[in-house]
């Protein structure tokens, strides 16, 4: 019986067990050799290709396979290397030190090197990160002797597998570079991203000379990625995808069928553009603008491939492969089989391996998901039944699966697990008032600071204090049953009575408890509310080899009993100073939280929102008068097109409000957010109606400054007086002139003085220094006003 092709745009590549990430840190470690390396990490790549090929998927990607990350390795294989790694030879040293910077030895010289790494940032809306290229304007390309990505192919067909090549596209890759020497970091602005797109034609011959490559060693389909052919146009965009892909079609072996692959926003609105192209097929991403089938169908022409992206590369949850089947059926019918193609989403590298480890996990939870081995399965059955126009003339095992699949989903959706009535039905007498503080901030602050007896220029923190080794191997034994709850009790109150000590003897005047006793600050909370289940091996690759193990969340989440109410009042009972409460909020939660695919984000969000409104009802009843609720992520959550904005901003505000307005005026809220990059939603920080906001700004110079003044931000804020993501400590007259800089475009009476974020990554001897330094600029300018 004919099926319909499946595809893969990419696979996790660390491996079942976080292989790769052994690999390689032991490589950096000098436990393995180059070799170890470089074998074990074929050997890895042979087996997710067999896993695939096993599963049944037709279209299996090579190129997807990296030892940090796949932007970085296009950067290489043209030989965009910046300048400061030249002196390091061509090879792993010089890759490495591109990706994670080089301290130490020269591997020739001998001599002593210390080169940064370049820049790493987000992934479109994920959590995964990329290097980012430096490009500049005299910038050559050169293609690499020896593409990794032909000799993988070819790895590939050793095996016996045809795979499908996968190729950043050349105008996704110049905007995802930034400009140096053009003032690089400033990469954003549309004048800047038209200079690096001028670069194509430098840069077009080398792919055409790849593509050659690729033909060569044996490839048909080539999937080549454009994810910015669904973000927002600018001028001169459309002019860089028509060049480019009119230049790669003149000479394009004609074995060869380049398919180009969005995902992660809808391409409706260039679709004219984009079947105008001389390619042979597109990938839309379904799961994220299921929407846009219906224009693409109107739009591809008939004899290109169009790759469905139906499986969702970025989430746990089965799919729904019935409704997703008469989907896949309806193109079909207008298309034929041949060039249809059921596809995940976008790469299954946002995605946990395989729910195989998962030995612990609620059976009847576990019944609800699919990770990334159990996507091929789903790609397969949908591959199958895809082709023929009902389900009845199927194989019995494929019928079979489809009413598994139909049963799986009508139990989550009635399961006592996931709907808890009590949470829906409060969550429906929300009203305004309650997002609303009850008296506006010029009348709630004073009150505030005489409550508190706070000076002018307060000093605090923003929350933790370093988790140390000790820290950390007590939780180890603590986890592992080696300490018992008790004596681990012990432990973080002593560490907690040494940190309130210290802050007290250093003369800080808004206290915290040092959060020791937390792992992580969205686990901490998951760990305590109820909706949320936690996974053995649910790794996800964060950057280069670290990875994360998102909590999932899957039900109406509620908060069963107070979290952080204990600490905050041991903390309290400690000192008479105020003591701050130590909240994460409901959007930060959502962000770093698998999510449910079943209700509206927002909706979870305000769950969130009203578990933690309960936990700051009773920290404030237990006296606790400060109350910070951190958001670093509310900034990471802005979709992808600006459109887009108004509607999260809208929700996540309102999440935020309604978790933190139910105090009196003498209780002062505050927020912290890490990302400086943050004026253009300064109207939305703005409605938070935080009394107080922390946030990182000791990298970004004025900019933010500028903002607070356009924007008369009201509130009062504390923008961080130094940088913590380094051990040095500034000095008192490094942080005088830093705020006096500030107060060129804030009121004196509203700043508050603090480290730009958490400390845990620190060692005491320098937190203690610099906020003594922190204290003592304090007193400085209280002499002064
Ligand atoms: N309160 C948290 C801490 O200090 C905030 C962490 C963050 O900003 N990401 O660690
Ligand atoms: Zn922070």
């Amino acid at each position: 019986m004919a099926t319909l092709q499946s595809s893969v745009i990419g696979f996790p590549r660390v491996g079942a067990q976080r292989e790769l990430k052994k690999l390689i840190e032991g490589f950096w470690a000098g436990k393995q050799t180059e070799a170890d390396l470089l074998h074990g990490a074929q050997a890895l790549r042979a087996k997710h290709w067999q896993l695939q090929r096993d599963r049944g998927i037709d279209q299996i990607p090579v190129g997807d396979f990296s030892l940090y990350d796949t932007v970085l390795d296009t950067a290489f294989l043209f030989n965009a290397v910046p300048q400061r790694y030249q002196t390091i030879p061509r090879g792993l040293a010089q890759y490495f030190a591109m990706g994670r910077g080089l301290q130490g030895a020269h591997p020739t010289t001998g001599n002593k090197v210390d080169v940064p790494a370049m820049e790493m940032k987000k992934w479109f809306d994920t959590n995964y990160h990329f290097i980012v290229p430096e490009v500049t304007a005299d910038q050559t390309f050169t293609l690499s002797d020896d593409p990794a990505i032909v000799a993988h192919l070819r790895e590939a067909q050793a095996l016996g597998i045809t795979a499908k090549p996968v190729l950043l596209g050349p105008v996704s890759f110049l905007l995802l570079s930034k400009a140096t020497g053009t003032g690089g970091a400033a990469a954003a602005s549309s004048t800047d991203e038209f200079e690096r797109l001028s670069l194509l034609p430098r840069l077009l011959p080398e792919y055409v000379k790849l593509l050659a490559l690729l033909a060569e060693a044996g490839a048909t389909n080539v999937q080549i990625d454009e994810p910015f052919l669904g973000m927002d146009f600018f001028v001169g965009m459309a002019e860089a995808y028509r060049t480019a892909y009119d230049y790669l079609a003149v000479d394009l072996p004609a074995s060869l069928r380049l398919i180009l692959t969005t995902y992660f926003e809808r391409v409706n609105n260039c679709l004219d553009l984009i079947k105008r192209l001389p390619v042979h097929g597109l990938h839309i991403d379904l799961v994220r603008s299921p929407d846009q089938i219906k224009a693409a169908l109107d739009a591809v022409p008939a004899d290109w491939i169009l790759s469905l992206g139906v499986i969702n590369g970025r989430n746990i949850w089965k799919a729904d492969l019935n409704a997703t089947l008469d989907v896949v059926r309806k193109v079909v019918a207008q298309r034929g089989p041949e060039r249809t193609w059921v596809a995940t989403s976008c790469s299954l590298l946002h995605c946990p391996f395989s729910l195989e480890f998962e030995a612990t996990l609620d059976p009847e939870i576990k019944d609800w998901l699919a990770f990334a081995t159990e996507k091929l399965d789903e790609l397969r059955v949908l591959a199958v039944a895809g082709a023929s126009a009902d389900t009845a003339g199927l194989d019995a095992q494929v019928i079979a699966v489809l009413e598994a699949n139909r049963q799986s989903h009508a139990a989550r959706r009635s399961s006592s697990r996931v709907v808890n009535p009590l949470v829906q039905d409060r969550l429906a007498l929300v009203t305004p008032d309650m997002r609303r503080r009850a008296t506006p901030f010029n009348d709630r602050y004073p009150q505030q600071r005489a409550a508190q007896r706070l000076p002018l220029f307060p000093t605090t923190t923003i929350g933790s204090f370093p988790q140390t080794k000790e820290v950390r191997q007590a939780r180890l034994k603590f986890k592992r049953g080696d300490l018992t709850a008790d004596a681990y009790d012990d432990f973080l109150r002593r560490e907690t009575e040494r940190c309130v000590r210290l802050q007290e003897d250093i003369g800080l005047d808004v206290l915290v408890h040092g959060e020791f006793e937390r792992n992580d600050m969205v686990e901490y909370f998951g760990e305590k509310l109820r909706g949320y289940v936690f996974t053995a091996n649910g790794w996800v690759s964060s950057y280069g080899t670290r990875c994360v193990k998102p909590p999932i969340i899957y039900g109406d989440v509620d908060r069963p009993n107070p979290m952080t109410v204990d600490w905050s009042l041991y903390a309290q009972s400690l000192t008479p100073k105020p003591m701050k409460g130590m909240l994460t909020g409901p959007v930060t939660c959502l962000q770093w939280s698998f999510v449910r695919d079943d209700q509206d984000r927002s909706v979870t969000a305000n769950q969130l929102a009203l578990a933690i409104r309960d936990e700051v009802n009773d920290l404030e009843k237990a006296g606790i008068r400060t109350i910070q609720i951190d958001e670093p992520a509310i900034r990471e959550g802005l979709p992808l097109r600006h459109s887009d904005w108004n509607d999260y901003l809208e929700w996540a505000v309102d999440a935020f409000l309604l978790s933190s307005c139910s105090v009196q005026d003498i209780t002062q809220i505050h927020t912290h957010m890490c990302y400086s990059d943050f004026n253009d939603i300064f109207p939305a920080i703005q409605r938070m109606d935080a009394d107080v906001i922390t946030i990182e700004n000791s990298r970004s110079d004025l900019k933010l400054l500028r903002a607070f003044d356009r924007y008369g931000y009201h509130n009062a804020s504390g923008p961080g007086l130094y940088d913590i993501h380094s051990p040095r400590v500034p000095s008192v007259q490094e942080m005088n002139e830093r705020l006096a800089a500030l107060l060129e475009y804030l009121p004196y009476q509203l700043i508050w003085l603090n480290p730009d974020c958490g400390l845990k990554t620190r060692g005491w001897p320098e937190v203690e220094s610099s906020l003594r330094n922190l204290t003592a600029t304090a007193a400085e300018f209280r002499r002064r006003y």
